[in-house]
């Protein structure tokens, strides 16, 4: 059956309460562990349903945003959902203390209790009001950011639209780009901070409610981080810092005489070249083509994937009126088919998706013999490790999508590479904040200036409005709407990095890596899932000095074949 032609029928929020109700009844008074371990698995069915038609009802609502239909389920959903969280906590509490844990954990394995357990510790009904709250602003920040209309050499442009300019390789082009955006940043510079320093009060009003000190360590469990702590994350963020950042800086060293420029501003960041970066050739319908011939050739596993992708109309990726913007993967649990949507414009942004999210689509697709959906998928540095990898693996098939692939793989490259110390400044500067949540508006933008001066010295914020403020942070949108989630790029592209440097000599090697890290989903934690796929933590000094090795060795040796 094809994605459009699945059966839709509105999950009733009231009816799927008082089934799950009497689910947590019948393991609460289960007389064996058999009858505790079919209320577990009735439980898992129920979450599948909802997904499902929660899912389907999204994705059709954001392939035709004037279809009034899925509009209204999908403002249904957004609201019913919270309201079901209580009972679903509720059954949490059945589970951890279930007279049969032992014999369900030997059947099931430990994680799914050492999750609930987390997740128990982040709601109280005491907090419904904060997360209220919070939603609101949250909100009320991505309406600020997406209200921009900027005036630019005569048109006037969105903040994405913006983008095509501020990478432009006529430097005057980007730094008045930049001017542009700062100017209507500016205007609005107030609203961000109050819109901030609102989440940070709120967010530490929660905290303090679950019996927290400060917002971190409640983060940390929203994050479910089930296998590496505070103290990790900062020993990463010093070795990033100590080791990464020097070496960064040398080849920053490098870009600036490339370009011709004593020092690299903010605007210069992303030229790498002075012809201009690489730019992508056909049409989006060629584009696409390309990508079912890449995963053909790539491994018997990518061919039967993006058959099945095809087989069940799993792709929608032009552009077309009335589409909702932007991209992103999803997984329907109960027909098994992950779903990719994007809005394919002719740039580097279309071999993304079929990189990037095509690597969490085989994820999603490679486990779905994982036994309950609630482990199906692992925490986000994992995932991430699914989609930054595959930006790797399809290295050899640039050719079908740049005249000059070279220049892209080495954009890629040290674009992957340099990501990381920005990575730790967004982590940084949050820790810096939620241990003080007192702190002015003013002495959060100081702090971020000291973090770019820490981790970047080399760029430049000089001469452009807002951004030499230190309010860079202000338009990284996690900061404000997904707490601590940041790092996690910083640790899988390390792993990613780990897994490129194995393909540069044993290709088939690395894969199988990454193929048995994706098949066991996320049955495992993070640390274990590496573990088991016999690949290094990105916490390990050893790791990370290797990865360093081999990605600034690559990197010299093509950025002095590219200099003019
Ligand atoms: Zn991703």
């Amino acid at each position: 059956m094809k994605f459009s032609d699945l059966p839709y029928s509105r999950a009733a929020l009231e009816e799927l309460t008082a089934r799950l109700d009497q689910i947590t009844a019948e393991l609460e008074s289960a007389p064996t562990p058999e009858s505790a371990l079919e209320a577990v698995l009735k439980k898992d069915k129920l979450t599948r349903e909802l997904a499902t038609q929660a899912d389907i009802a999204y994705v059709r609502h954001t392939v035709n945003t004037a279809d009034e239909f899925y509009n209204a389920e999908k403002d249904y959903y957004d609201e019913a959902m919270p309201l079901f969280e209580e009972n679903v906590q509720r059954f949490g509490k059945a589970l951890v203390s279930s007279r049969h844990r032992a014999r369900l954990e030997s059947e099931l394995g430990g994680l799914l209790f050492g999750n609930t357990e987390m997740s128990l510790k982040t709601f109280s009904p005491a907090i419904i009001e904060d997360l209220q709250r919070e939603n609101k602003l949250s909100s009320a920040y991505v309406k600020l950011l997406a209200s921009a209309k900027i005036p630019f050499e005569g048109k006037e442009l969105t903040r994405s639209q913006l983008i095509f300019y501020k990478e432009h390789r006529d430097r005057g082009t980007r730094k008045r780009a930049y001017e542009a955006d700062a100017g209507f940043l500016n205007l609005h510079k107030g609203e961000l901070d109050e819109i901030f320093d609102e989440l940070v009060k709120t967010r530490t009003s929660m905290a303090r409610k679950l019996g927290f000190d400060d917002y971190i360590q409640l983060g940390y469990y929203q994050m479910q981080r089930n296998s590496y702590d505070q103290n990790d994350v900062a020993r990463f963020r010093e070795m990033v810092c100590s080791k990464l950042a020097p070496i960064i800086a040398k080849l920053k060293a490098a870009q600036a005489a490339r370009l011709g420029l004593d020092a690299l501003h903010l605007y210069d960041d992303s030229a790498l070249f002075p012809d201009g970066n690489a730019v992508p050739k056909g049409t989006p319908d060629e584009i696409f083509e390309a990508g079912r011939r890449m995963y053909g050739e790539l491994s018997p596993e990518t061919k039967a994937f993006f058959e099945y992708m095809l087989e069940h109309g799993l792709f929608d990726v032009l552009s077309r009126p009335d589409k909702a913007g932007g991209g992103y993967c999803t997984y329907i649990p109960d027909h098994e088919f992950p779903f990719i949507f994007a809005n394919f414009n002719g740039t580097t942004g279309d071999i993304d998706v079929l990189t990037h999210e095509a690597g969490h689509a085989l994820a999603a697709y490679t486990a779905r013999g994982v036994r309950l959906f609630d482990l199906h998928s692992p925490t986000y540095e994992a995932c991430e490790v699914h989609s930054m990898a595959m930006e790797f693996f399809t290295w050899p098939w640039m050719e079908l999508f740049f005249d000059d692939a070279g220049k892209y793989r080495f954009g890629h490259l040290s674009g992957a590479f340099s990501f990381i110390p920005y990575g730790c400044i967004v982590d940084e500067f949050q820790h810096i904040v939620y241990a003080n949540p007192n702190m002015s508006p003013g002495e959060r933008c100081e702090a971020y200036l000291s973090l770019e001066a820490k981790y970047r010295p080399y760029l430049q914020f000089g001469g452009t409005p807002f951004y030499n403020e230190g309010r860079r942070w202000q338009v990284q949108t996690h900061i404000y709407e997904r707490p601590f989630y940041y790092i996690d790029y910083c640790l899988a592209q390390t792993v990613a990095l780990h897994l490129w440097a194995m393909s540069q000599n044993d290709f088939k090697g690395a894969w199988d890596k990454y193929l048995s890290f994706l098949t066991r989903g996320g049955s495992m934690t993070f640390n274990n899932l590496l573990e088991s796929a016999g690949l290094p933590s990105p916490f390990s000094p050893e790791t990370f000095d290797a990865v360093e090795r081999s990605v600034s060795a690559w990197l010299e040796k093509e950025g002095r074949s590219h200099a003019v």
